[in-house]
């Protein structure tokens, strides 16, 4: 093993669906092929939005598929401490302040305007913590493996909450801190969090965190056009001898060439075969691909 290592980090509000299938693929083989370490990382900070043996589905599902990890699986619940410690010291730094305004306050804003950011403008009503887009890191740039250059400036895309009114904790903040803890180097994820990006990195620098390298994966979409996600109920993969062809399918969804005949075979031979003929340069940045269709059990 070098000092590689990657990570697949669903959320468990659902079972793994094809796109997601794709997401931890393209990780996987991208850690294996450089010899480096995969890890497991269940994001589940939302527990309202988390039904009860989602992530035991989705544990599932992927060792259905072979794809296994290494080390214990990280459980973001357990992590309030961490979260904790990171917004204080974005506090201390003056790059988060406590917010009470409502959605419904700035629906005809394009972005939340700022306008607790001198104090609270009601300090009685439960508050949010936002981050300060318009300090730190500004314009943000980085570089994307299949995207390439990217510059964006995090204050046009708005303050973003790190903590809830609720008290829960936001992915912007929980992501950058666990990847950073889990000496994450490289994060290949799905294109649909690319844009995310900019307040990761911004939230990296003003922490005094490591830049992961990134790769954004292609989008899966359904017949319908539209992205496949938990919320629009995309189909839950199998788990029994269906998923050989959806592997092989996975593994072309990524511009892979991966020979025919290794459709019906064994999971364990069609992912030693796609590790070793892995190639990302072979992604075509923009492309798209469908969800296939499989068999009712
Ligand atoms: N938990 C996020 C999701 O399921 C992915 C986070 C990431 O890969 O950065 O969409």
């Amino acid at each position: 093993m070098n000092d590689y290592r990657g990570r697949f980090a669903p959320t468990p509000s659902g079972p793994l669906h094809f796109g997601s299938l794709v997401a931890a693929l393209g990780s996987y083989l991208d850690a294996r092929k450089a010899g480096g370490r995969w890890e497991v990382r269940i994001e589940d900070i939302d527990p309202p939005r988390c039904p009860k043996g989602a992530s035991d589905t989705i544990l599932r599902q992927l060792e259905a598929f072979g794809l296994h990890w290494d080390g214990p699986i990280r459980y973001q619940r357990t992590r309030n401490r961490a979260y904790a410690a990171a917004l204080q010291q974005l506090a201390d730094a003056g790059l988060a302040y406590p917010c009470s305004c409502s959605r419904k306050q700035w629906r005809d804003y394009p972005t939340y305007p700022g306008w607790c950011r001198d104090g609270p403008c009601d300090p009685k009503a439960p508050l949010a913590w936002r981050l300060r887009s318009d300090l730190g890191l500004r314009p943000v740039v980085w570089h994307d493996r299949l995207y390439g250059r990217q510059c964006l400036d995090p204050a046009d895309l708005g303050d973003v909450v790190l903590k809830r009114k609720d008290a829960l904790w936001a992915y912007q903040l929980a992501v950058v801190v666990d990847d950073a803890d889990q000496a994450i180097s490289d994060v290949v994820r799905g294109v649909d969090l690319l844009d995310n990006t900019p307040w990761q990195r911004q939230l990296q620098a003003a922490l005094g965190l490591p830049e992961p390298r990134y790769l954004h994966l292609p989008l899966v979409i359904g017949d319908d056009g539209q992205k496949l996600s938990k919320q629009n109920l995309a189909r839950p993969l199998p788990e029994d001898e269906r998923v050989r062809p959806l592997l092989h399918q996975a593994v072309s969804a990524l511009d892979q060439t991966p020979a025919p005949a290794l459709a019906t075979a064994p999971v364990e031979d069609q992912l030693a075969a796609a590790i070793a003929a892995w190639d990302p340069t072979r992604l075509t940045a923009g492309s798209t691909s469908v969800a296939p269709n499989w068999p009712a059990a």
